[in-house]
């Protein structure tokens, strides 16, 4: 065996085990029986480093970012993780790199009973590159598609501790040392809202994950569905972290800092009743920021009760409060 050989078996022991896995990893391919009545939910996202998270990330928190961004797509989609492949890109092989990485990998692997049933390693920049799988019952996937006019925007969590992760990384910031730790693991860790796709199943006529920023996960949202929106900036959660930098920063890394992975949705107004009596428990739960329009585009009222016209370049309105 090559070390590339050794490092792909060292990945085998998965220690996830799912009775729909006919073949994993140790033919040319795998088998697995999606059950009667679903339908595949498939995605992929590839993390390079230097791009999408910092050189020296602790190579635990890549692997479990690596896997998380993934299943944050298959929570957006509502559906029930399954099977993963892993192609990993690495400068050389490095054991103790290695083996971190992949407790951070199978730790959350095993948080969703998701089985790693193929993959690849070879040599180059570091990067790693996922592919999921997953499944919902025939024709309840959640979609961009379907936002009404009338139906609330909600959001998971609170939004924007990821920016002032990468802001505190990058020695543009300046927090007390409590919220260090908080705003680091929202960046390097973030937890899929798996559970809250799966509820919202049969009840929200739309959700995303917001990887890119609210606004423009949201305009993702609008444009699939052909309406527009306003957003009420006072109802915006933000964590404890957030408020002791919000004068210096105001809304703007609530409102499109990235990497959040917290799920976006809307909900009719008759199905709002239903999902609260069946949402999951969650840091910061779910909070009605605004409200789906017929009259295209995205509107901010902000805490005077002014409404502004959002664009690309609006972003920069939310710079200050
Ligand atoms: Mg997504």
């Amino acid at each position: 065996l090559n070390e590339f050989e050794l490092i792909a078996r060292y990945f085998a022991d998965t220690r996830v085990r799912r009775d729909d896995v006919v073949m994993g990893i140790g033919d040319d391919a795998a088998i697995v029986q999606p059950p009667p009545g679903t339908q595949l939910v498939i995605s992929t996202d590839t993390l390079v480093e230097g791009i999408h998270f910092p050189r020296d990330t602790p190579p635990a928190d890549v692997g479990h970012k690596a896997l998380a961004v993934n299943l944050s797509d298959l929570a957006a989609m509502g559906a029930d993780p399954a099977w993963f492949t892993l192609n990993l890109t690495l400068p050389q092989p490095d054991a103790a790199w290695l083996h971190a990485f992949a407790a951070g990998l199978f730790a959350l692997a095993r948080r969703f009973h998701i089985q790693l049933v193929g993959g690849d390693t070879t040599r180059g920049p570091l990067s790693i590159s996922i592919t999921v799988h997953g499944f919902v019952p025939t024709g309840t996937a959640l979609r961009r598609r379907g936002a009404q006019p009338g139906d609330g925007i909600y959001v998971s969590g609170a939004l924007g501790d990821a920016a002032l992760g990468l802001r505190l990384i990058q020695g543009q910031l300046t927090l007390p040392d409590e919220y260090h730790a908080p705003v680091l693991e929202r960046l390097n860790r973030p937890v899929p809202r798996v559970e809250a796709g799966r509820a919202l199943r049969g009840l929200a006529s739309s959700c995303i994950d917001v990887s890119d920023g609210l606004l423009a996960d949201l305009g993702h949202i609008l444009e699939a569905s052909d309406v527009g929106a306003t957003l009420d900036l006072k109802r915006i959660p933000v964590s404890p972290a957030y408020d002791c930098v919000f004068a210096d920063l105001g809304w703007e890394p609530a409102l499109t800092g990235g990497d959040d992975y917290e799920l976006c949705f809307t909900l009719p107004p008759a199905h709002e009743r239903e999902f609260k009596s069946h949402a999951p428990s969650q840091p910061g739960g779910f909070s009605l920021i605004g409200e789906i329009e017929a009259a295209p585009g995205l509107r901010v009222q902000d805490e005077s009760g002014q409404v502004r016209v959002i664009d690309a370049r609006g972003y920069d309105h939310f710079r200050t409060p």
